[in-house]
């Protein structure tokens, strides 16, 4: 691939009729569609950019920070006006076309297709169909045998000058590449597209897309039980005869939380932000670090979705303090109560929280 000159076409053109607001435009889990491939495209491979825009997306794509060199190019009417118009513009040796709303795409799928493109003149994501189809039609209804059916996906990609001749010679009503590609005397060479590499088309693909981009974590924290110390959980003041030990209010189950939701957006973990060799944080309140966590998250475009936790502790009873707990925390968390579960078990007098030396907390996060 060396010093071969790569050109991505990134279709931001497409209008948002189906949809009712802007698809390539809105955030998906932190994101919009236009960066979530342009940023794929360019670890797949890309060496340069043509970004094919609408008046409505062209200060968008302009405020983007691209990280390969580009040009931005006004769309036409059809998406065969607006390839075209792409790859008038510039020249090169493979041309990567790719819609914008298929955020999903991999940077390896996109790697596959130049890989094929350059071994056998094109690379065109294709996944079989595995339904049942039928044709309905005013005479009735006829099974279509989907043996060697494909549904075609992007990127297609393609020999430069070939897929230019292609758009020179070939008609306007392709509704991809490939067809002009074919009806230019071309044989195309499929390869093996992703389930995950769908197009955005519906508002419910938003939350298939999110859901495909969750992300988990896992944390785990214990502190000692000591007299002269309150016991703080999920925020609530325990009436008991001990306390948790610790730099800050030792509140063990926020801070398993704190730990599963950094984990889960790929941040350091507690003791690196917040270290307790910090007189800040002396007898510091955990909820308001766990905001400091979420507000973090934000940062990277991402939420918190889902939080589920287990205290361990054989003394005392957490049952009458869980739903408070609980409120505290989908407070903190800005997520309703129902995605926040708080349980509470005893080891039956076994290991140390057993003993009433400690109380643990683990927990697992969900954030996109
Ligand atoms: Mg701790």
């Amino acid at each position: 691939m060396e010093n071969k000159r790569i050109v991505g076409i990134l279709l931001c053109a497409g209008s948002a009729r189906r949809m009712g607001f802007d698809k390539l435009q809105t955030p998906v889990a932190g994101k919009t569609a236009i960066e979530r491939s342009m940023e794929a495209l360019a670890a797949g491979g890309v060496t340069e950019m043509v970004f094919v825009v609408s008046d409505s997306s062209r200060i968008y794509v302009n405020s983007l920070a691209c990280p390969v060199p580009c040009t931005v190019v006004q769309g036409g009417d059809t998406r065969h006006d607006s390839v075209k118009n792409a790859l008038e513009a510039v020249s090169g040796d493979i041309a990567v076309i790719h819609d914008a709303a298929r955020c999903l795409v991999s940077p390896e799928l996109v790697r596959s297709c130049i890989s094929a493109a350059e071994k056998y003149g094109s690379g065109i994501a294709a996944v079989p169909v595995t339904d049942t189809v039928f044709r309905t039609s005013q005479d009735g209804f006829s099974l279509v045998d989907r043996d060697g059916l494909f549904r075609m996906q992007t990127p297609q990609v393609f020999q430069y000058d070939a897929i230019l001749r292609a758009y020179r010679q070939g008609g306007g009503s392709a509704t991809d590449d490939c067809t002009l590609f074919l009806q230019a005397g071309n044989v195309p060479h499929f390869v093996p597209g992703s389930e995950d590499n769908f197009k955005l088309t519906l508002p419910s693909d938003f939350a298939r897309a999110e859901k495909a981009l969750t992300r988990y974590g896992t944390g785990f924290d214990t502190h000692r039980l000591t007299e002269g110390r309150r016991l703080i959980l999920g925020g609530v003041d325990i009436p008991f005869e001990k306390g948790l030990l610790g730099h800050s209010d030792a509140d063990v189950l926020v801070h398993a939380i704190m730990d599963a939701l950094l984990g889960a957006g790929g941040l350091p973990d507690i003791g690196h932000l917040f270290p307790d060799s910090d007189p800040d944080f002396l007898d510091a309140d955990s909820m308001k670090l766990l905001k400091q966590v979420v507000t973090l998250l934000g940062k990277k475009g991402l939420r918190p979705r889902q939080v589920s936790a287990v205290i361990i502790a054989q003394r005392p009873k957490m049952a009458p303090y869980l739903d408070q707990m609980i409120q505290n925390l989908s407070a903190a968390l800005n997520v309703p109560a129902e995605q926040v579960s708080i349980s509470a078990t005893t080891t039956e007098g076994m290991n140390d929280e057993g003993r009433g030396l400690c109380i643990s907390a683990r927990a697992i996060a969900a954030v996109c």
